[in-house]
């Protein structure tokens, strides 16, 4: 299978400014922000997206999500709010067949998005 766009950063052929990283995942800033903090939180592991979510997942999930807060802490939006997204699918508009969480702070954010 031809390697997604994140596998790329990871692998670092493809630059990006990761503003985190641990040996399960990266933290990067999106290359086209919808939010002044807009960042994305990826596994290393390359799972396509929610459709492929495993019991099996449920560390790394977990901690995809406690790596958000400590991000969310660091871009100083941890008090102030921010919103997780995890679009799955066509019909939420997903792009990108590695999953990534969403991280969008730093302005009142619209609902509905
Ligand atoms: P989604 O629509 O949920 O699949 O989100 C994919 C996100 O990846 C979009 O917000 C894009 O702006 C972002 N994106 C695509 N290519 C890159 C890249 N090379 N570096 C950083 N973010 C990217």
């Amino acid at each position: 299978m031809a390697e997604t766009i994140f596998s790329q950063i990871i692998n670092r052929k493809l630059p990006a400014e990761i503003v985190y990283e641990d040996y399960l995942c990266l933290g990067f800033r999106d290359i086209n922000p919808q939010a002044p903090v807009h960042i994305l939180i990826i596994p290393k592991d390359p799972i396509p997206g929610m459709t492929a979510i495993m019991s099996e997942n449920d560390r790394l999930l977990g901690h995809l999500l406690l790596v958000a807060k400590e991000i969310a802490v660091e871009e100083g939006v941890n008090d102030s709010g921010y919103r997780l997204v995890i679009n799955s699918g066509r019909d939420a508009g997903q792009t990108v067949e590695h999953l990534h969480i969403h991280l969008l702070g730093g302005t009142t954010l619209g609902w509905p998005p």
